[in-house]
């Protein structure tokens, strides 16, 4: 996976982003400030923005730039979280031109830890979190059974899926809709839907590559 590979993966991700951004948003007015599908459509829209200007030459730049761009355009709990997970993940891929699936697992595992000491957030604490750690487990399980890339992120997209499905039922005990206490209770976490399309976006690119 090339630079071009990344770079269509976050076109892609803009794409469903701006999609799915009523969905998110009523998600979030739910349990949250109804801002979440305008929070990450106004981040990736800047995001695609930067990458036209000038777009960086290895994956690990490229996704440090993603990680920045939104740091600096997405107010509200989520744009630090999702800057912080793009940045470390670019970090972790140094300037290596060409990115194996392992090498992926290890740079979306860097990005979980970012996530996590920022927001101090556990599995079932209903955030993006409950969504990317059983992605990120998912894809080291894949790249261990031998499986090609494709098969490996569709591994890992099916649990992000499965993960933000599972926020539903649960409490949440961190961001925002933790004010709501047990009335959280009965509703997907935005950011956990989001994380399943970004994951699910780089399963689109990767079985089309
Ligand atoms: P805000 O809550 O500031 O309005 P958004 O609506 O854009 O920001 O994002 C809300 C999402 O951010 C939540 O659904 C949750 O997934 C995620 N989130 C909030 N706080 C945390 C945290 N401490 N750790 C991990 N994720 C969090
Ligand atoms: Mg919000």
């Amino acid at each position: 996976m090339d630079t071009a590979f990344f770079a269509a993966w976050i076109e892609e991700i803009a794409r469903v982003v701006a999609a799915g951004k009523e969905w998110l948003t009523g998600l979030d007015a739910a349990i949250g400030d109804a801002d979440h599908g305008a929070n990450l459509d106004r981040g990736f829209t800047a995001v695609t923005g930067a990458l036209a200007a000038k777009e960086p030459d290895t994956p690990g730049s490229l996704l440090v730039l993603v990680g920045n761009t939104l740091i600096r355009k997405v107010g509200g709990a989520s744009g630090p979280l999702y800057g912080t997970a793009f940045r470390e993940a670019g970090r972790t891929l140094g300037d290596t031109p060409e990115v194996s699936v392992a090498h992926l697992h290890t740079a979306l595992e860097a990005g979980l830890a970012g996530v996590r000491k920022l927001g101090s957030a556990a599995e079932g604490d209903k955030t993006m979190v409950d969504a990317l750690a059983p992605a990120v487990r998912a894809l080291e399980q894949a790249v261990r059974d031998g499986k090609d890339p494709a098969e490996a992120i569709g591994a890992a997209s099916e649990a992000a899926r499965t993960g933000a499905e599972a926020t539903i039922p649960m409490q949440a005990r961190k961001g925002r809709a933790s004010y709501l206490g047990p009335r959280s209770v009965g509703h997907q976490d935005p950011g956990a839907a989001s994380t399943a399309l970004v994951v699910s976006a780089l399963h689109t690119v990767a079985t089309s590559w």
